[in-house]
């Protein structure tokens, strides 16, 4: 069976594209768009992704401001700049960017954030909204796996999906999002982690599997059903001395060796990394829409 790839750029470039009316309509009505993000320290991976939110802001014509702050800002300093940020009405979405140096908080953190500026859905106020179906903000890589699914008109409704990963970030909004009542959802859910004994058992039973454990080529031939289709959430650095940088990414399922058995895969560069981005965008316009609105009305 041929598998088809499932192409992050192409779902990504149709999110911006439809993103497009809509900020020309915030700007209409005096409001750009804007997104602040904050990086403490020089993770180099981290400095990667922020420089990426920064120029897709910059393509469509959002206000991005980026706050660097040494790696060893203290809690006190990293609140007041969230406090200033929420009240900075230039910015609708305020993100800052994970992971934070060993000695933050980074619950208090997220906690400081306005519920309303939080485009990244990592708020506990917003995550209690996403499990009780109502309308909020979800975190974007989890809405980005949702989003390719419909893209490609993979049924949801009455699949198995077993979810490798049960992260605050990735695998449990992503099992929450899937079981949902919900057009593009209401599947059966199993959940995979370091507490599974033998997690074969439960991945060779999924029609869709998503893998994001951070684990390189952790999922192997023998672990996926024939026909499977297979998410592969996993953004993993290995050393490779033939690459200039030193380094190839890679993500959590063998790529080459289990394609082959599945009906549609995502790769890696190329599939789940590329939604990310475009759905915080999406959040960032979403959260400007309703900040607009609500002003109409105050
Ligand atoms: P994380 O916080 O480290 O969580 C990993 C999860 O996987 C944990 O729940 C862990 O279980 C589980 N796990 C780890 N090794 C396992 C194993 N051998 N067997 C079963 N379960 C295992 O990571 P994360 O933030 O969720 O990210 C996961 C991966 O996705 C990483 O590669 C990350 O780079 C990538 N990622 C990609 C994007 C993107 O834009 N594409 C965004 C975010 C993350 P325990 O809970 O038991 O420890």
């Amino acid at each position: 069976m041929e598998a088809k790839i499932l192409s992050g750029k192409e779902v990504a470039d149709s999110v911006l594209e439809g993103l497009k009316g809509r900020i020309a309509r915030c700007k209409e009505q005096g409001v750009t768009p804007g997104l602040a993000v904050v990086l403490v320290g020089d993770d180099p991976a981290s400095q990667v992704y922020v420089r990426n939110k920064s120029l897709a802001c910059e393509s469509l014509g959002i206000l991005s401001e980026t706050i660097l702050l040494p790696a060893d800002t203290d809690q006190e300093t990293l609140n007041a700049l969230v406090d200033a940020l929420n009240t900075d009405t230039r910015f609708h979405g305020v993100l800052v960017q994970m992971p934070l140096p060993k000695h933050l908080n980074e619950l208090e953190v997220i906690r400081r954030i306005l519920p309303e500026k939080d485009v990244d859905g990592f708020h506990p106020e917003n995550i209690g909204r996403l499990i009780i179906g109502e309308n909020t903000f979800l975190p974007c890589t989890p809405a980005g796996v949702m989003e390719m699914l419909r893209y490609y008109n993979i049924e949801t409704s009455g699949k198995h999906v077993v979810v490798v990963g049960r992260s605050n970030i990735v695998g449990k909004p992503m099992v929450n999002l899937m079981y949902q009542r919900l057009p593009g959802a209401n599947a059966t859910v199993t959940v995979c982690h370091t507490g599974t004994p033998d997690i074969r058992a439960f991945t060779e039973k999924a029609d869709i599997l998503i893998v994001a454990a951070g684990v390189p080529g952790m999922i192997g031939e023998d672990m996926v059903k024939e026909g499977a289709i297979v998410i592969d959430v996993g953004v993993n650095r290995v050393e490779d001395p033939a690459r200039k940088k030193g380094f190839r990414l890679t993500g959590d399922v063998d790529f080459e060796k289990v394609k082959g058995k599945t009906s549609a895969i995502t790769p890696v560069p190329g599939g789940v990394g590329l939604m990310t981005i475009a759905m915080l965008m999406q959040n960032t316009v979403k959260a400007a829409e309703e900040q607009l609105n609500r002003k109409k009305w105050q």
